[in-house]
């Protein structure tokens, strides 16, 4: 039954970590913190149909800071602002995890409600230098909610 497998799901949160339900680095819709927030750039964005988009500086994996889609509704496309103008307005948190955060831990996290969504990264370890932390993905509330009731949600 629906009941049972959402049962399994949730205590199986207890063994999975981050890096099950994550979207992975290669399918992040991330955008340059120089890019120029045009007409056609704001259709664009808007089609992707996400609501938090991390800004980059120069490497993808240099994410500097986030867009909401919604900081987008006061702008004034005839503007041609950049993105960062727009992310230094609003100024977001970039919440990062560890790929090894148990599942369970990050839906508390999530409860907190201060956040829903977190930059997932690992600990790489380096020749002669201190080891770095790389990005590896991104999750939001809505993977782990999937993980519990074991199946994908069709948004709207
Ligand atoms: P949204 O409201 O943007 O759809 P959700 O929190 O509902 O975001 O998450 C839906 C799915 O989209 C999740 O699997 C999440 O990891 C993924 N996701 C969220 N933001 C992005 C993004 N900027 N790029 C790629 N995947 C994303």
């Amino acid at each position: 039954s629906d009941e049972f497998k959402m049962v399994l799901g949730a205590l199986e949160l207890y063994d999975k970590t981050v890096a099950h339900s994550m979207t992975r680095f290669e399918d992040i819709f991330s955008v340059p913190s120089y890019l120029e927030l045009n007409p056609t750039m704001v259709t664009q964005i808007l089609e992707m149909g996400y609501t938090r988009i991390p800004i980059y500086e120069g490497d993808p994996k240099n994410v500097v800071s986030l867009l909401f889609v919604k900081d987008l509704a006061l702008l004034d496309p005839q503007e041609n602002l950049k993105v960062m103008n727009i992310a230094n307005l609003y100024n977001h948190e970039v919440r990062r995890v560890l790929i090894d955060m148990p599942l369970r831990t990050m839906l508390e996290e999530f409860k907190r409600g201060e956040y829903h969504m977190a930059l997932v990264e690992k600990l790489v370890e380096q020749e002669d230098r201190d080891p770095v932390y790389e990005l590896c993905g991104l999750i939001t509330l809505e993977d782990i909610i999937e993980e519990i009731i074991q199946c994908e949600i069709i948004d709207e």
